[in-house]
């Protein structure tokens, strides 16, 4: 069974994530949605918020799950016997980020980083616009895929 874990903040999942999950699910048979716990980082949303606004978005989907980890992706893998990890590339910033931390995951425990470049509707999306917009009470129902709480 080919495995993935998708990992990242998800402050929050936004509709370039799920194009990612979405595409990536044609080549895994299981991704892990992977929220990472950092305690030193300031988040917008609760942890559980986000878990919530994940599994709303991937409701019924068998081939979806959804978890939280502390420490390094490369040993949440291990512990989930997932040989790789996805992530999601927009530009040339995101590639030269991803490249070292994907080369060092290889090179310390062998997982394999397989990369999905984002769909030409998506590639303006980022959770830090998101929150951007939020802060300033603005409408970002088009760029997320969950139901926006009331504050
Ligand atoms: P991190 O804090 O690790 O960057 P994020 O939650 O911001 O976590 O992103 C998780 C993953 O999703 C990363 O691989 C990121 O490049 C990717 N991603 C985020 N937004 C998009 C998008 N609009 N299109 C494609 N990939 C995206």
């Amino acid at each position: 069974m080919k495995k993935a874990v998708f990992p990242g903040s998800f402050d929050p999942i936004t509709n370039g994530h799920v194009d990612i999950i979405e595409r990536g699910l044609d080549l895994f048979d299981e991704i892990v949605v992977a929220i990472g716990i950092n305690a030193e980082k300031q988040y917008m949303w609760t942890m559980e918020q986000r878990k919530s606004f994940i599994e709303d978005a991937f409701k019924g989907n068998p081939k979806v799950k959804i978890k939280t980890y502390n420490g390094l992706t490369a040993d949440f893998c291990k512990a989930e016997k997932a040989s790789y990890i996805l992530r999601g590339l927009r530009n040339s910033l995101d590639f030269s980020y991803e490249k070292s931390i994907a080369q060092t995951n290889a090179t310390l425990t062998g997982v394999e980083s397989v990369f999905i470049i984002s769909s030409p509707g998506a590639s303006h999306i980022s959770s830090s616009i998101v929150r951007d917009v939020a802060r300033n009470g603005g409408d970002y129902s088009s760029l997320v895929p969950f139901k926006i709480p009331k504050k």
